[in-house]
């Protein structure tokens, strides 16, 4: 009877899936570790599985195994007893004894990744995936098991984010998740009280002989009490709390309307191009906002362009191209953001539902001395061609890029080489003032 009963607790204590330790036992673990060797350091750290790992969702089955696999793969590097079952499945907790710097644990962390992402046999051959991780010291970074779980989920948060190979934890990295924090608050409270401190600025596109055809509309924010805030800091927060959602709203009437006064003031059928984050495409009145929005301006589809960027494209191919097709319906024209970055290979460009193809800056930035960077370019230019796409080039700052650029055959140009993005009576002042 006993020996069931030890039987049944030492099977509760254990993940039914990886028939690893549960996280509750792992804490036991570390708090006794602190209190019974409180000189010896070591390492926490959390394994997650990488978004190639969470696309293999729709098959459970296979997910459940490739878990098990890397259950295995890992504990070969860090032992069974130093291996740990998160309360969510997708994600590993590991302990590293007697380690004390990031040199000392640099090989670990090699092996961990190399290891996990080595391909996987039958039934999983066609699939790859990776990881991201998060670390902390004992007791350089952290002296409680509170901290120590605070401070590794900080730095997989932020390297995760940031798409970063880093791992480890750092004061700065505490910093920048603090200042994250901060601004989440401020950022809550301005859209709440009239969106206080955000505005929107104007980026000319232009044909081959300069004349301004199209412009995008980019956010930006003056927090409260905290300044000027880079986009690249603020959206993500954004769609984090799906403020996006209120934001991106905003932006696409609030330019519409703008698009709808130059063209009564100018005659001269300017469009607008709006940033759209996988966020607010997910969500399920989008396209209905989108409608009512061109509605209640009384203006057609074809004024807009919406940009989404390749990742959004690859989260739920399906569903995504399904709703490109209600919004081309309507009119309006989809672009390719930041092309060349992201997974999608070129061959399966004439399966999505795309007009045009934004040229990722950091392509155009050495293309006159990278001769690979310009042979991407010269490729996208071809099989753009061939599908019927219209390529722009963005980031141009000098004037021979975009002469390289014009040759090669893209046909519309954004950068700082025209301007840079300004506010919308500057942008007409300057741009359909004859
Ligand atoms: P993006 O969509 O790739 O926008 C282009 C960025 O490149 C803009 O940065 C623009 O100011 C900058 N840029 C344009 N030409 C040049 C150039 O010649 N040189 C250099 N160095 N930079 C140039 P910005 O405005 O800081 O926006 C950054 C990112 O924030 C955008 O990247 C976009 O992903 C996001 N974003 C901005 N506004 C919105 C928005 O309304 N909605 C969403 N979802 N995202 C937005
Ligand atoms: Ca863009």
């Amino acid at each position: 009877m006993t020996d069931n009963v030890d039987k049944l607790n030492e099977l509760l204590k254990r993940d039914p899936d990886t028939g690893l330790y549960s996280r509750h036992i792992l804490l036991q673990n570390l708090s006794r570790r602190i209190r019974e060797n409180p000189k010896s350091p070591f390492a926490y750290g959390i394994i997650r599985m990488d978004e190639h790992y969470q696309r293999i969702r729709h098959y459970r089955d296979r997910q459940k195994i490739l878990l098990y696999i890397t259950a295995q793969r890992i504990k070969e590097i860090v032992g069974e007893e130093f291996l740990f079952q998160s309360d969510r499945s997708d994600e590993f907790l590991v302990i590293i004894p007697g380690v004390n710097s990031e040199e000392e644990l640099d090989p670990f962390f090699q092996n961990l990744m190399d290891k996990i992402s080595e391909p996987y046999n039958q039934p999983a051959s066609d699939l790859s995936f990776g990881c991201h991780m998060g670390m902390a010291l004992y007791p350089t970074h952290a002296e409680t098991v509170e901290e120590l779980m605070d401070n590794s989920e900080i730095a997989l948060g932020i390297f995760e984010q940031r798409h970063d190979q880093g791992y480890i934890y750092s004061q700065a990295l505490g910093e920048a998740h603090n200042r994250r924090r901060t601004l989440e608050t401020i950022m809550t409270k301005a859209v709440g009280n009239n969106l206080q401190g955000f505005h929107i600025v104007y980026q000319p596109l232009v044909n081959e002989d300069k004349e301004v055809l199209s412009c995008e509309a980019l956010m930006r924010w003056d927090a409260p009490g905290f300044g000027s805030v880079s986009p690249d800091s603020f959206i993500p927060i954004a769609e984090e709390t799906g403020l996006i959602n209120t934001l991106g709203h905003w932006i696409l009437y609030s330019s519409i309307l703008q698009v709808k006064k130059w063209r009564e003031e100018t005659g001269f059928n300017i469009t607008v191009s709006v940033n759209v984050s996988s966020i607010q495409l997910e969500y399920s009145h989008y396209i209905e906002n989108v409608r009512s929005v061109l509605e209640s301006l009384d203006m057609d589809g074809e004024c807009l362009h919406l940009e989404v960027t390749e990742s959004t494209l690859m989260d739920e191919p399906e569903e995504i191209v399904k709703k490109l097709d209600e919004l081309r319906d309507m009119g309006i024209k989809i672009m390719l953001d930041d092309f060349g970055t992201g997974y999608s290979s070129l061959s399966y460009l004439h399966q999505l539902p795309i007009d045009t193809l934004k040229i990722a800056k950091e392509f155009v930035d050495d293309i006159l001395t990278n001769q690979k960077n310009l042979d991407v370019v010269k490729a996208i230019q071809s099989i753009s061609k061939s599908f019927g796409l219209i390529t722009l080039a963005e980031g141009v700052e000098h004037q021979d890029q975009f002469d390289l650029l014009i040759k090669e055959g893209c046909n519309m140009i954004q950068g700082y080489i025209v301007s840079p993005p300004v506010a919308a009576m500057e942008f007409s002042e300057r741009f359909l003032k004859k």
